[in-house]
């Protein structure tokens, strides 16, 4: 698959989810069977630990379907990078999804906490991270900031995937993989894409 036929695919599964979400997910033992001598995803998500954006869902997918990743505020950090470079180079899944959701209560946090506060060193290595979203934020309205926020957290997400790994980098460049930004509607289902980032190599014929 291509990055872009794989968010084609996404967006076709969160259609089921968005008018269906009662839809059973298309999981059956001849699958599972099939599955156990090696998994090919067509997409890797990177997405918030939140209980109420699990990627397998929103994007009425089955087993072996999506390489997920998963962290409060999809904060990045070595094993997250490590996990994402895994599928990419060695599962060959074309597209990384980095998706945040409304209501972010990681995003939440970060704007709420002074940055003089600690709240433990594992809680403060987070919430530094997704800090630098929240300045950005700050001369927004009241009622627009905490998307916002979440918004900008995204995209440092991605761009913290594509700088912090030399690997997805030349993958990127070399036009191997794809990577996109997505924001998922808690009350709706629905996931909205940024465009895409798709490079075609220098001298690539397609
Ligand atoms: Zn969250």
């Amino acid at each position: 698959m291509t990055p872009m036929s794989s968010i084609g695919r996404l967006k076709d599964g969160n259609a089921t989810f968005v008018a269906h979400p009662e839809a059973a997910l298309p999981i059956t033992s001849e699958r599972r069977m099939e599955l156990a001598k090696g998994q090919t995803p067509f997409a890797s998500v990177l997405s918030c630990a939140d209980s109420r954006v699990p990627p397998e869902v929103v994007f009425h997918t089955g087993l072996g379907d999506l390489f997920v990743v998963r962290a409060a505020g999809q904060v990045t950090d070595r094993s997250v990078l490590a996990s994402l470079e895994y599928a990419a180079e060695h599962l060959h899944s074309p597209i990384i999804v980095i998706m945040g959701h409304e209501s972010c209560g990681a995003v939440k946090a970060a704007m709420d906490t002074p940055a003089t506060k600690s709240l433990g060193v594992n809680l403060d290595y987070l919430l530094k991270s997704i800090r630098p979203a929240v300045t950005a934020s700050a001369a927004e309205p009241e009622s627009s900031r905490l998307r916002v926020a979440i918004l900008k957290n995204v995209e440092d997400s991605l761009n913290d995937v594509v700088e912090g790994s030399p690997l997805l980098k030349k993958m990127l460049n070399d036009g191997e993989i794809g990577v996109v930004g997505a924001y998922y509607e808690l009350g709706s289902g629905r996931v909205h894409f940024s465009d895409a980032v798709i490079k075609t190599p220098a001298g690539a014929h397609k």
